[in-house]
């Protein structure tokens, strides 16, 4: 099959050797690229090590659509086994480290091992070297990549980590771009774990295609299209924050430490509150809808903001400035700390605090006391102690009923939805691969739009239907969702892409087995990596069942825990899955999983 390099690199950083191995034909027909390429690696090569030990490995992974001259192309996904949750860990991230792999000749990079002392990687083309890091160990993830391209070329692609990462903060990210993050469930402490402090990539040749002129065509076709959309103009003002006051309005905005669902200062906050203080636009490469908005901050330096980091890192605390917002943000990408994490983390020790739970004070809202322990935390110092490893840890080290409002699902801290009155969202998180993300299924606009209360068995099946195409073709493409989620692209491009790129297309059926496969894949490692998977694994936190809505519109409501444990039972019936959640073997083989995986039954 075309449209691929066919081709892994493979680096082992305890002895330096470097190997370069074929992706096979039934390979690319059954994963696609991505997720579903780095699923199958982690499934075969990583098992029962601890995450932070040599034995983990980090897998950069392409898909047949990276780096084409089509729509928000400029992604590739990074995975490993999570030290945050303990299970499957992945991000997607927008760079040109992404884009510069496949020129360079590689869909796939996997880096094993550990080195004796810092270090990072060079690649240029054919050429892979090891190199010292010693000069900028310690470093920012800006200075970092400052220095790097100083002695690479501006014209490479970087990945690198902060001190967060190297200090194996459990929930460090990779950064490149100075602004784009991925990899939420700690990559970043993987690559520290390994004394990785970057990877740079310069590749020279043609990103494979099976029919160039085709490609760029329909490229520019779509790039087209995208920008006659009727609310192009409105993203391009607001981008990701133009949700920012819907969720206000309809009390899903995270708030306290997600106790509230909405914001009396949200105003201060919301897109139109960015749009004031909006100085430039970023984003990623091959994407013309540039969602990173760039402000001014409270210290008057550029800050890159978006709905999520604003949501956590706002509400969420109890913060009521946007250019403090962005200070804080700033921060995070600085020290390469994922901006979702920390705010909750934040609004956890607050809560803490609040109810007398810590020696030391934090007040909601304290912009120089949430300055202190970002600090701390990258530093493992302080209140960083308490929260370095993220909230679930945290829970078990303040005690008393921290447990129930320690807001993650499966040891990942949620991301910025309120969930009390929206069931199926729920479900979203309980059931993403990585823990509570909504990248998978951002089911909750549809859910509000429709029958937003019930716990019907068509929203299960939306649920399966997004995650299928999100969790599963997008993030195997890989390429962004973005266009299609917020301004409309059409859907029935993808295949075409697919079809240009490789010289086969996706059918709907195939599209869903996809999916399918790359979930139960997933869950079965989650379920071997865990040593004792159970049921619950899969419920939000008790605050959205046992603490209803305190103010605004919906004050009262909660979720029903019987009423999600039938729709979660549905989930897995659906998924063919036990009522543990466990795949079934009849569903992997199925799947065409069967002499691939084989899952331990038992449960705890
Ligand atoms: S829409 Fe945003 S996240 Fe998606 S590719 Fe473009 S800049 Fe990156």
């Amino acid at each position: 099959m075309k449209g691929y390099t066919g081709k892994i690199l493979r680096i082992n950083l305890s002895d330096g050797r470097v190997s370069k191995e074929e992706i096979s034909e039934e390979m690319r027909k059954k994963f696609l690229g991505g997720r579903g390429f780095a699923a199958k690696i982690l499934w075969e090569e990583v098992s029962g090590v601890d995450p932070l030990s040599e034995g983990n490995k980090v897998v950069f992974s392409t898909g047949p659509l990276t780096g084409l001259p089509l729509p928000s192309s400029g992604k590739m996904v990074i995975a490993s086994k999570s030290p945050l949750t303990g299970g499957y860990g992945d991000g997607n991230i927008g760079s040109m480290a992404a884009v510069h792999l496949r020129r360079a000749g590689y869909d796939v990079l996997i880096v094993e091992g550990r080195s004796e002392a810092p270090c990072y990687i060079a690649i240029h083309d054919e050429r892979v070297e090891i190199l010292d890091a010693r000069d900028i160990w310690g470093k920012m993830t800006f200075e970092a990549q400052d220095d790097l391209e100083a002695k690479h070329g501006r014209n490479v692609g970087v990945l690198v980590i902060g001190p967060a990462g190297e200090n194996m903060v459990r929930f460090a990210t990779v950064m490149s771009q100075r602004g784009r993050a991925g990899g939420r469930p700690g990559m970043g402490a993987v690559m520290g774990s390994k004394n990785l402090k970057a990877v740079v990539i310069k590749g020279t040749g043609k990103t494979p295609a099976f029919d160039e002129k085709r490609v760029q065509e329909m490229g520019k076709e779509g790039y087209g299209e995208i920008k006659g959309k009727d609310n192009y103009d409105f993203w391009i003002r607001q981008g990701t924050m133009q949700v920012f006051e819907w969720c206000n309005e309809n009390s899903c905005l995270p708030t306290y430490n997600f106790r509230e669902g909405a914001f009396r200062f949200s105003k201060q906050l919301d897109g139109y509150a960015l749009e004031k203080l909006k100085v430039d636009r970023k984003g990623c490469p091959l994407c013309n809808m540039q969602c990173g908005m760039v402000i001014k901050d409270a210290d008057k330096r550029n800050a890159e903001l978006d709905y999520e980091n604003v949501g956590m890192l706002g509400p969420n605390i109890a913060m009521d400035d946007l250019s403090k917002v962005g200070v804080l943000n700033r921060m995070a990408d600085a020290y390469g700390l994922d901006t979702i994490s920390l705010g909750s983390c934040l609004g956890f020790l607050m809560e803490a605090s609040e109810r007398e739970l810590l020696d030391t004070r934090i007040e909601w809202g304290d912009l120089n006391a949430c300055k202190k322990v970002i600090e701390d935390i990258a530093k493992k110092r302080g209140l960083g102690e308490i929260i370095f490893e993220g909230v679930r840890k945290a829970s078990e080290r303040v005690g008393g009923d921290s447990r129930d409002w320690a807001m993650h699902v499966k040891g990942l801290e949620i991301s910025a939805y309120d969930c009390h009155a929206c069931p199926g969202m729920a479900l979203s998180y309980g059931t993403s691969p990585i823990g509570a993300h909504h990248k998978d299924a951002w089911v909750i606009s549809w859910e509000i739009s429709m029958d937003r209360f019930s716990y019907s068995k068509e929203k299960v099946e939306k649920v399966i239907e997004l995650q299928r195409l999100r969790g599963g073709l997008f993030e195997s493409m890989t390429t962004c969702r973005l266009p299609w989620i917020e301004v409309n692209f059409g859907l029935h491009w993808y295949p075409k892409y697919l079809e240009a790129a490789r010289g086969e297309g996706i059918t709907q059926e195939e599209i869903s087995v996809l999916g399918d496969r790359i979930y139960s894949l997933i869950r079965s490692f989650w379920i071997r990596e865990s040593g004792s998977w159970n049921r619950e694994m899969d419920y939000p936190p008790s605050r959205w069942f046992e603490e209803p809505l305190p103010q605004g519109d919906l004050k009262g409501y909660k979720l029903d825990r019987a009423r999600y444990g039938e729709m979660l039972s549905q989930y897995y019936e659906i998924r063919g899955w036990d009522e543990n959640g466990i795949p079934k073997e009849q569903t992997l083989e199925g799947l065409g999983l069967g002499n691939i995986v084989r899952v331990p039954r038992k449960n705890g």
